[in-house]
């Protein structure tokens, strides 16, 4: 058992994009859909048209959040959201009804219909994939070339993300909603 979240370098981010096309090739998300699972926002647009420019430290990476307080584990009438004993918040697609409830009470929009399912899915942290197959870290941590994402086990104090947010400063996104996201972008 552990308590899984994930660690961002956010600033480290130059929006190309391979974590995505790695995600939908891992988890077997369409290619082309857009934000299912995992997206790249972009802040800012520097300048005035058409001297535009985006600096790397707009680019914020993001994904289902893994909240401990999660509104859409609360909202949903069948349980077909839960955490799972890493407590990764999950999706039965079995108890699904697709009443939408969870999508409306997520605050990251971070769900989305499956299309060939037609139940709702989200960021797994790899569960089925990856991390059922015995390996350690996420699609979209493996392949970035800038190293944005350190995944890991928050109760293992020796864990590379405990280390990373005993010695870096981090926030989370939309932390004043109390739903205590296991997502942290470092300063
Ligand atoms: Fe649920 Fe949204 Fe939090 Fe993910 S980010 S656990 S989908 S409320
Ligand atoms: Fe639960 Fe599915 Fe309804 Fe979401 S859409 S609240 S997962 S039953
Ligand atoms: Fe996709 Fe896995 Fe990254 Fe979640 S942790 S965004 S499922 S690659």
């Amino acid at each position: 058992m552990a308590r899984y979240g994930m660690a961002l370098d956010y600033k480290n981010c130059i929006n190309c994009k391979a974590c995505e096309v790695a995600c939908k090739e891992e988890n077997g998300v369409l290619l082309g859909a857009d934000k299912h699972r995992i997206w790249v926002g972009v802040n800012e647009i520097e300048g005035v048209w058409p001297n535009l420019s985006i600096s790397s430290s707009s680019f914020l990476p993001s994904q289902c959040q893994q909240c401990d307080n999660a509104p859409c584990e609360e909202v949903c009438p069948t349980h077909a959201t839960y955490y799972d004993e890493n407590g990764v918040v999950r999706v039965d697609s079995d108890k699904c009804i697709l009443c939408s409830y969870c999508m409306n009470a997520c605050p990251y929009d971070a769900r989305y219909v499956d299309d060939r399912t037609v139940t709702v899915d989200k960021c797994t942290f790899c569960s089925d994939t990856r991390l059922a197959r015995g390996l350690t870290t996420t699609a979209c941590q493996n392949t970035c070339p800038t190293k944005v994402r350190t995944f890991g086990d928050l109760d293992d104090p020796e864990s590379e993300i405990s280390i990373l947010l005993k010695t870096r400063d981090h926030f989370s996104l939309k932390a004043n909603l109390g739903t205590e996201p296991k997502l942290f972008y470092l300063t």
